[in-house]
């Protein structure tokens, strides 16, 4: 059993055994809630094999089983979309940056993000990226210079320098090992960089949509604002802007603390009543979720109901 990596407390309680996929039946993971600061976590973690083997071809069968074509498709149709979602990010960052701002998104995907980046900042910018399939449109459709195939781990045992902004966008949930993760991150940034993080907020789930996102297979802790606040303090970073992206989780830019950057408060902690809550919102959906499974099971024995198909008159 091991204790909370964030806050050290050993005071946790088992709330889930299932974590969804998109496709394909749930895989057995034991997500476990820190009683203390609220932070959830799978215990034990998949093995780095096991993930490794996940993000190099199985994450993305999982979000979408589409090919190159579509994953194109789906690009260019995006790229029309004046309200899409990276522009809302980089709205978003726009006062924390300079024109020739110097960028790396780990976890780049597509490298939608970036691509939009690009064509507004002159500085570098550099994507990392474990998919194959992903690394290809980043280079061959959006034409990125710059995109690496491979893990932060493997970018991160080389000098890589350091960048003005530094973006993990629902990444950083899918890391193991979370100071270690924002020391090797606080190293990437210049002396007035920024770290943005988007990631699911732990205090905040309410629709069932929502907590099914938060507890996805090779989500390894799902953060809660007092988490995440207590993680990036303790390795002298200070949150100077957050909100809600559009999918309502949360979103942070965080700087070394000596920074020319106001830190704002942070004012959604979470209460210690909260970890209750949660517990119970989470049990609550659980037996829910266990329930519609059952009755989809029962659904495809009898694929033409349990009475038979009446014939349409
Ligand atoms: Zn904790």
């Amino acid at each position: 059993m091991s204790r909370c990596e964030i806050c050290g407390s050993a005071e946790r309680r088992e709330v889930c055994h299932l974590a969804a996929l998109k496709k394909g039946e749930p895989r057995k993971v034991i997500n476990v809630l820190c009683m203390r600061c609220g932070l959830i976590f799978n215990d034990p973690a998949p093995s780095d094999e096991e993930l490794s083997k996940y993000y190099q071809g199985g994450f993305l069968q999982d979000k979408t089983a589409a090919g190159y074509e579509e994953i194109v498709l789906s690009a260019e149709r995006k790229k029309k979309n004046e309200g899409r979602k990276e522009l809302r990010v980089i709205g978003f960052l726009e006062p924390l940056l300079k024109k020739d701002t110097d960028i790396l998104d780990i976890g780049c995907s597509t490298g939608a993000l970036l691509s939009d980046l690009h064509e507004r900042y002159t500085g570098k910018v550099t994507g990392v990226e474990p998919d194959e399939l992903y690394v290809r449109v980043a280079r061959e459709f959006f034409k990125l210079p710059d995109i690496r195939h491979e893990f932060l781990d493997d970018f991160c045992s080389r000098d890589q320098g350091t960048y003005d902004l530094v973006i993990l966008r629902h990444v950083l949930e899918h890391l193991k090992s979370p100071h270690r993760r924002i020391e090797q991150l606080k190293n990437l940034l210049t002396s007035e960089g920024a770290l943005y993080l988007a990631f699911p907020n732990g205090a905040r789930m309410r629709a069932s949509r929502e907590l099914a996102h938060s507890l996805e297979y090779g989500h390894l802790f799902t953060y809660t604002p007092w988490s995440i606040h207590h993680l990036l303090n303790s390795h002298g970073l200070k949150i100077v802007k957050w909100g809600f992206d559009d999918a309502m989780q949360l979103q942070i830019a965080a700087t070394r603390a000596e920074a020319p950057f106001e830190a704002v408060p942070f004012n959604e902690f979470l209460e210690g009543s909260d970890s209750e809550k949660m517990f119970s919102y989470i049990k609550r959906h659980d037996r829910r979720h266990y329930m519609f499974r059952a009755l989809r099971k029962i659904k495809s024995l009898f694929p033409l109901g349990l009475g038979g198909r009446r014939k349409a008159s």
